[in-house]
């Protein structure tokens, strides 16, 4: 019988782990760690935005306090300080957590696969091995309902692949990044490419779609073949590494599928900001909120979903799906109008109601208006 069982180890399963580790409170408590998969391969590469040091500097690959954003004709330097945007690889995450949380006597790595979780007191696992029971059940797996599509939801897909290339020259600026570009588009959709210099011969350059539909697998080459040759004018480099992703954007109401001692969490509880598709940050901040809930005996899930940043969040999405091949134009006002601290605060769901309407007012008012009198009558 364990205290508390994590289903998925994961960005948001490991980020809980790591806090209840970090905690006296948790120092005698049994936890559960379940996942299919082994994770000791790289599968992605997280970035991240935080003010000053943060708890993972030890493991990133690098950091920038400049970069730059271009669409609509138009180049916008970004000057980030106090922020700074950090790369990390998954699988570096994942060793450091089974290091530090095997430090911990009180938790249990168990490689199984969940089938389903019996709700009641305490919660029943049962898995491809057996059955485990526990007090508190974390689960990041997905709730059925949302890939059944039977709502009124938006639902877009953030897809996106990346080439590590390596060039024989020196040729990137490793102090400084771009953040989006949108100078070459897939059809005229929200589309975009970021690049991320690791040093001046080596980068992850990444295609990236904000659509509801996936592309073929060559389509992403080719754009990042273009996006090499057109935009950054670099004819000669190696490809040593890739990796693909997709995240849901969706205003799908994740949340509604926790009650009482079951919560779900990362992806499969909401924590990727439906708009941008970044959750690494949320995933530690929601942790924490857990810890504190648990500590303080209420409700686990409780303050972790902000409504007011979730109907900016729909309305936006809603006018993406929509009107897709206005992506481009509609980030261009937001980074033109508004400082990039602005935009990481307001993303973060930590911008005041007069900051937020700083940066809506700056959209087309006909468009949101549209999209909120849906959201109303939905
Ligand atoms: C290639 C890639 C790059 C990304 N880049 C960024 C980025 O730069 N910044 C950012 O903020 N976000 C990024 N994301 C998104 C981010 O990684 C995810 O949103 C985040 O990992 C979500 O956390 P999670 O814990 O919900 O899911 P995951 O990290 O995917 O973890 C879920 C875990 O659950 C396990 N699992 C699933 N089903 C079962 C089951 N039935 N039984 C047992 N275990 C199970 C899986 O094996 C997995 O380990 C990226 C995603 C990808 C794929």
């Amino acid at each position: 019988m364990f205290d508390y069982a994590i289903i998925g180890a994961g960005a948001a399963g490991l980020h809980l782990a790591l806090a209840m580790q970090n905690d006296p409170f948790f120092a005698k408590k049994k936890i559960l760690i379940l996942d299919k998969d082994a994770k000791d391969q790289n599968d992605r590469t997280w970035c991240y935005w935080e003010r000053g040091e943060g708890l993972w500097d030890s493991l990133i690959l690098n950091h920038w306090s400049e970069g730059s954003f271009h669409a609509c004709g138009d180049t916008i330097p970004l000057k980030l300080h106090p922020y700074r945007y950090k790369m990390l690889r998954g699988l570096d995450f994942y060793r450091h957590a089974k290091q530090t949380l095997g430090k911990h006597p009180g938790v249990t790595w168990l490689q199984e696969e969940v089938l389903e979780v019996e709700k009641g007191s305490p919660l029943k696992i049962h898995t491809s091995q057996g059955e485990h029971m526990a007090e508190y059940v974390f689960d990041s797996r997905i709730p059925e309902p949302f890939f059944a599509k039977a709502d009124p939801c938006t639902r877009l897909l953030q897809h996106f692949k990346g080439w590590w290339v390596k060039t024989p020259e020196d040729f990137f600026e490793p102090n400084r990044f771009t953040m989006m570009d949108y100078r070459l588009l897939w059809n005229n959709s929200t589309s975009f490419t970021y690049v991320l210099p690791l040093n001046r011969r080596e980068a992850l350059v990444e295609f990236t779609l904000f659509t509801p539909e996936l592309l073929q697998e060559s389509d992403y080459d080719t754009m990042l073949q273009r996006y090499m040759e057109e935009i950054l004018g670099l004819k000669q480099f190696e490809i040593t590494e890739t990796e693909k992703g997709i995240i849901p954007m969706t205003d799908f109401p994740f949340e509604q599928y926790s009650s009482g001692n079951y919560l779900r969490i990362g992806t499969g509880g909401g924590w990727v900001k439906p708009s941008s598709g970044y959750s690494f940050k949320n995933c530690e901040k929601n942790a924490r909120k857990v810890v504190r809930n648990l500590k303080t005996q209420q409700a686990p899930g409780k303050g972790i979903i902000s409504p007011k940043f979730r109907l900016y969040d729909s309305l936006f999405l809603d006018v993406l799906n929509r009107q897709n091949q206005t992506g481009p134009a509609l980030f261009h006002t937001m980074y033109r109008k508004n400082s990039i601290q602005q935009i990481f605060a307001f993303l973060d769901d930590e911008s005041t109601i007069p900051e937020d309407l700083r940066i809506i007012v700056g959209f087309p008012q006909i468009t949101f208006l549209g999209a909120l009198l849906r959201r109303i009558t939905r």
